[in-house]
């Protein structure tokens, strides 16, 4: 898939606030600082166009951005941040559930996974939900590049474990090499054909 354009479109906590065209959605969720602005910004070829979640907002959006003015990415807010209270934990619950749940033309959600870190709770509860509700999932490894390639199979095996998925399901990226960025283009564009 060629990318001719990306631009960010609004931001939006509540279904009221979600885009009203009816483009297909492709959700991209992980914990915080798993990679997830990089990948999108590397998968867009817009350097800065999704910018970090370094800091954990205590107002957290969804963020829709439309490419090629034919599909629409949909950066799901980052969780897992160790200091942040226990309502904005029940918030993002809710609101990606709310989304998920409710996003008629969401056609797949690419779940991130740091390749140096075991799942989590968060992790988990995200693939049992998209499980559920039958949203086709596209598990990504990141960061590839942090670890060498004879390694990559026995620092997979925690993962494969957790999350019960065989290796072929992960697509593998570095943004900093961007090994992977044409398989998960790829698999964005036959997930919008569906
Ligand atoms: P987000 O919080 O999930 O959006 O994560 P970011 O994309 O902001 O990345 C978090 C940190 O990891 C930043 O310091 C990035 O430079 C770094 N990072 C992201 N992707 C990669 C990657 O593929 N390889 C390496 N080595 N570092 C990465």
């Amino acid at each position: 898939m060629q990318i001719k354009s990306a631009e960010f479109i609004k931001g939006a906590a509540r279904p009221e606030g979600y885009p009203s065209d009816n483009l297909p959605e492709i959700a991209f969720a992980g914990r915080s600082n798993v990679g997830k602005s990089s990948l999108i910004n590397v998968l867009v070829n817009r350097r800065g166009l999704v910018r970090t979640s370094a800091t954990p907002g205590r107002t957290q959006m969804l963020n829709f951005f439309s490419v090629n003015e034919q599909f629409t990415l949909v950066d799901l807010p980052g969780f897992g941040f160790a200091k942040v209270p226990l309502a904005v934990k029940k918030d993002w619950g809710i609101m990606a559930r709310t989304y998920l749940e409710n996003r008629a033309n969401l056609k797949a959600v690419i779940l991130l996974f740091d390749i140096r870190r075991v799942p989590r709770d968060e992790e988990l509860q995200l693939l049992d939900w998209l499980e559920e509700l039958d949203i086709p999932t596209i598990p990504v490894i990141t960061k590839v590049d942090k670890v060498s390639r004879n390694r990559r199979g026995a620092q997979m095996r925690p993962i494969l474990e957790a999350t019960g998925l065989p290796q072929e399901a992960f697509s593998f990226f570095s943004a900093l090499t961007r090994e992977g960025r044409e398989d998960i283009l790829q698999r964005i564009e036959v997930a919008l054909a569906c």
